[in-house]
């Protein structure tokens, strides 16, 4: 397997600069394979040689996959001037891995939002030739019909001329305030809310459930994430 050397393994996942690793090298603070290592320009294999730090077994990986709860409020990016983020709710020590979320959701949409530092899986899971399909609930100010259904499963033309694709409109309550799930099988900007434009009515509460095949884990209340699980990352593969 790839050997790399060890200062630049621990720094890059967040241990410190290499000029503090190369200090605690010399202190006597990390082993590989039970030795002592006081070089910190040793190449070792970062996938099966056994790292400790501080007698702590080192959890190298390159890629992080976390599962947020996004809540209203929290911009679906890296940076924004004026409003908090969604890496302002993730523990700073993932910074170091820089990751991003894969695909947008509105500032005042919740729901499931993936962040990562793989672009391939992002790549693909947002390419529009995949049609990964999205599943959100949400609140409707207006009656939801069953024309509505049947127009949805047509597709329908947006405010920008655009023709969605067909969709799945499920009623779950038909009121003044409805309830529905609506699945999309692409991504195009505010899409949800514009196509029950399209049909006279607004979306006043969105949340994304799934995205393909992962599903948004129940217990994660608003604002809290958790990383995926390796059954899960495949979900999305
Ligand atoms: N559709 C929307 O209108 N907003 C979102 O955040 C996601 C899908």
């Amino acid at each position: 397997a790839k050997k790399l050397r060890i200062d630049k393994i621990l720094s890059n996942i967040g241990y410190g600069s290499r000029a503090e690793i190369k200090k605690y090298c010399k202190q006597g603070m990390i082993s590989v394979n039970g030795k002592n290592i006081n070089n910190p320009g040793i190449q070792v294999d970062p996938e099966n040689d056994k790292i400790l730090f501080n007698g702590e077994e080192v959890n190298y990986r390159e890629f992080v996959y976390i599962m947020l709860n996004k809540p209203d409020g929290y911009i679906s990016a890296t940076f924004d001037k004026h409003d908090p983020i969604v890496l302002d709710l993730i523990d700073s020590s993932y910074y170091v891995f820089e990751p991003f979320p894969v695909g947008r959701l509105d500032k005042d949409t919740e729901g499931l939002l993936v962040l990562t530092n793989d672009g391939q899986l992002a790549h693909r899971v947002l390419s529009p030739k995949k049609h990964v399909p999205k599943t959100y609930y949400a609140k409707i100010e207006g009656i939801v019909t069953k024309e509505d259904v049947v127009a949805f499963s047509k597709g329908v033309t947006l405010d920008d001329g655009y023709e969605t694709m067909p969709s799945q409109l499920k009623i779950l309550k038909s009121d003044e305030i409805s309830e529905i799930e609506l699945t999309i099988h692409e991504g195009k900007f505010h899409q949800v809310k514009r196509m029950f434009e399209s049909v006279g009515k607004k979306v006043v509460y969105l949340k994304r459930l799934s995205m393909g095949k992962l599903e948004l884990d129940k217990n994660l209340e608003l604002g809290e994430y958790r990383e995926l699980t390796e059954d899960e990352i495949k979900l999305l593969e």
